[in-house]
């Protein structure tokens, strides 16, 4: 984990999960098996999830990756993080109940309408600091 992490609150949480399921795939699909957290190819897969959550243009709004209308990953990296969905999700529930159920859990909890504006993670952190520009 970087410790300059950039995401907080729900993206945070979001990305911990992905993580963890991330390792759960890995360990049993490749060749780093046991040896490290993941290997590089997760490993990249990871910094892209955690580069696409920061530009989440819901922000802290984020409906769940699944049914979320705005199709952010590109097409061979969504093929991954579908595959690692599927064998990962079900295999969360012993080792990390918490994380499951609430993603269970946000699953079921309505998709928002258009995205507000600038509201994803890496505006708001890019605006910091500077004078807020007026807004409607
Ligand atoms: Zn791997």
């Amino acid at each position: 984990m970087k410790t300059d992490e950039i995401l907080g609150g729900k993206l945070l949480r979001e990305f911990n999960t992905i993580s963890a399921m991330v390792q759960i795939y890995c360990r049993s699909h490749c060749a780093a098996k046991g040896k490290v957290d993941q290997c590089e190819h997760c490993q990249s897969f990871l910094e892209y999830a955690h580069t696409r959550l920061d530009r989440c243009p819901y922000g802290e709004q984020k409906p769940t990756c699944n049914k979320c209308p705005v199709h952010c990953y590109k097409p061979h990296m969504k093929a991954k993080a579908k595959e690692i969905m599927v064998y990962a999700g079900p295999r969360m529930l012993l080792p990390h109940p918490i994380m499951a159920i609430r993603h269970l859990w946000s699953e079921r909890s309505p998709v928002p309408g258009k995205p507000p504006a600038a509201s994803s993670n890496r505006h708001i952190r890019l605006n910091k600091g500077q004078s807020p520009k007026a807004s409607t």
